[in-house]
């Protein structure tokens, strides 16, 4: 959706309140003493126009005495604001930093508010990305909004001054400032115009460059000849304003030279009067230089005026970006906890699902029970519904008809807090903390237990993992990926790292334990003996398993048997072996004799 180049005063003002709050929240020392230092520093230059004009008028006069006072007063001003500006700029660096990282921190605690069918949006997933970008800007405006109001006393401290000395003079400077100024404007607007019509360009360059950096992307790139054809992509996209911006820059030329050459014909004659009025004794001599001191300083205060408007009002656009993202309508959790002395009974009433991307239901009325304690196995081809069900089952998603009860309330007034605690899943696409070692990687099962080795070294040992601990140099310390430590560090196989998510899962120890394929990447012995190990610990807790091996489904007290989005037989393993020409049994038998794994 294009956005209109133009800056909205509400989001402006909102923009700095957060910028202003942000500054003051993380260092109000450092924001008192810039916003001072700010102001104080304004009027600088022009005393020192005076005073130069002072030690000249003083010395064509032969005071020596005058001399000498004016000169140190000149260079005492010279070192405080030297000292000042250097203090400012490192304490409007250290609040700039705050400020990012504040606005940062902000976003990422919100996406962890949004609902996941509001994330999966493009739309939403678009606005996060340009958010991020955007964050910083926040903490470029208020120390931009700060230099603006400096700049602007300085300015008009310097026309007060001039005026003072000679107000036809002053005001000739400032009518031949106009047409510089109106330039500069247009021309920032300009290529703010052209940078925002080429949002696509640029994010396409920063697509391909991702794909350029990517390790796991870097054998495909080389194998196909693709790696420089990329390179050449990503230059040819984000170029793309810097050649738009060049071409208008041509268009501006003549007239910034024409503007440029009208300010200093109108220097030239502001000192020729200035002189005239001297040789008529109207003006002291040393006064040429203030009036010189004081044009030089009012062209860069209202430079500096003028550009930070225009990059005032970029800010504000992006900030309106990071809001944007800010405002999403967030999950609202619901009230009733689940009780934690047993596992939940959770029941699926006719319940049918479609994505939110997705045109079709993939799941279609389904009802089924899973009671306190039950071991539960859905079964079914890739691509049935399996996964979706345990996505529906945590609330990821609201269903578009039917129920989801937990202790028999809608899942949708339950507490997620309460009722995750009984909750643990081992998804396909489980994490790989690869940027920690073994032991963080199993700990981050449940980081409200205390991190006892002993304990750990147990669920390790239940997921079959202690060969390959004590394999590895640094044993439980390891960092699993080269990426991040090549010495210390060690890259695992999938089969292995199955393991040490599974390991994860057993450490969080839930009351209702949920594995999607647990086991796929790991070989039938291991399997065979981490079903054991599973069987034992869950006594009395309920467990859900998503498998295609009918050695372990089998063992299940329940089979849920999904095609197509639908349950089309559920029962125990003799009851569905029992059906004629039911699905379970066809698969089983088939498996039996070896035509499916
Ligand atoms: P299973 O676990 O049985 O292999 P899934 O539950 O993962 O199957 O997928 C069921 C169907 O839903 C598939 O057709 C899949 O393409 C689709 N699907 C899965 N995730 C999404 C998603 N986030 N958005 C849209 N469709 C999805």
């Amino acid at each position: 959706m294009p956005k209109p180049n133009k800056v909205n005063p509400r989001v402006a003002l909102r923009a700095t309140a957060y910028s202003v709050r942000m500054m003051f929240r993380s260092n109000p020392l450092a924001a008192i003493f810039i916003s001072a230092v700010e102001i104080i520093q304004a009027p600088i230059p022009s005393v020192q126009a005076i005073f130069t004009g002072v030690i000249l008028t003083k010395l064509a006069a032969g005071d020596w005495n005058g001399f000498l006072l004016f000169i140190g007063l000149l260079v005492a001003l010279s070192i405080l604001r030297t000292i000042l500006q250097h203090v400012n700029g490192y304490f409007s660096q250290v609040l700039q930093y705050d400020i990012h990282n504040y606005a940062n921190e902000q976003l990422y605690l919100k996406v962890n508010r949004i609902s996941i069918a509001a994330r999966e949006t493009k739309e939403n997933a678009d606005k996060l990305e340009i958010a991020e970008r955007y964050a910083l800007s926040l903490g470029w405006l208020f120390p931009r909004l700060l230099a603006i109001m400096s700049q602007s006393i300085a300015f008009a401290v310097a026309v007060a001054v001039l005026a003072s000395l000679s107000w036809p003079i002053a005001l000739v400077i400032v009518l031949t400032m106009i047409p510089n100024s109106v330039l500069m404007i247009q021309k920032m607007r300009m290529e703010r115009k052209i940078w925002k019509s080429n949002s696509v360009h640029r994010r396409k360059g920063w697509g391909i460059r991702s794909q350029l950096t990517d390790q796991k992307q870097t054998i495909e790139l080389r194998v196909n000849g693709l790696y420089n054809y990329f390179v050449r992509q990503w230059r040819k996209h984000i170029v793309q304003d810097r050649v738009e911006e060049m071409a208008a820059e041509r268009k501006f030329l003549p007239w910034e030279m024409a503007s440029g050459s009208l300010q200093s014909l109108a220097t030239l004659g502001v000192l020729a009067w200035a002189g005239k009025l001297i040789i008529d004794g109207k003006l002291e001599i040393g006064y040429l230089m203030t009036i010189k001191s004081l044009m030089d300083n009012l062209m860069s205060s209202a430079f500096q005026v003028v550009s930070s408007l225009s990059q005032v009002g970029s800010d504000i656009m992006n900030a309106s970006d990071y809001f944007a993202y800010l405002d999403l309508p967030e999950e609202v959790d619901g009230e009733v906890l689940v009780a934690a002395d047993k596992p939940p009974k959770i029941e699926f009433r006719d319940v049918t699902f479609t994505y939110p991307l997705g045109e079709q239901p993939v799941i279609k009325n389904v009802s089924f029970t899973i009671n306190t304690g039950e071991a539960v196995a859905l079964v079914g081809e890739n691509g049935s519904g399996k996964t979706t069900i345990i996505k529906l089952l945590f609330g990821l998603y609201p269903p578009d008809s039917g129920e989801i009860l937990v202790n028999d309330v809608p899942l949708s007034k339950i507490n997620k807090v309460s009722y995750y605690k009984h909750l643990g899943a081992l998804f396909q696409d489980y994490s790989r903390y690869t940027f920690t070692n073994f032991t963080e990687n199993i700990w981050y099962g449940d980081i409200t237990r205390k991190l006892n080795k002993k304990e750990i070294l147990e669920v390790v040992d239940k997921a079959k993992l202690t060969p390959l601990v004590n394999k590895l140099p640094f044993g439980m310390s390891q960092i699993l990926s080269k990426r991040f430590d090549d010495k210390n560090g060690t890259d695992l196989s999938g089969g292995q790292w199955q393991r040490v998510a599974l390991a994860r899962s057993f450490w969080r120890n839930p009351n209702v334990l949920i594995l999607d394929e647990p086991t796929a990447a790991v070989d039938a012995k291991a399997e065979y003996e981490i079903f054991q190990e599973i069987a034992k610990s869950q006594h009395g807790k309920t467990t859900i398993i998503i498998s295609h091996r009918f050695s372990t489904v089998r063992k299940a007290e329940k089979i849920l048997v999904i095609d197509s989005g639908r349950i089309i037989e559920q029962g125990s393993h003799r009851q569905l072996m029992a059906l004629e020409k039911g699905l379970y049994r066809e698969m089983f038998e088939l498996q039996a004799e070896g035509y499916l794994d």
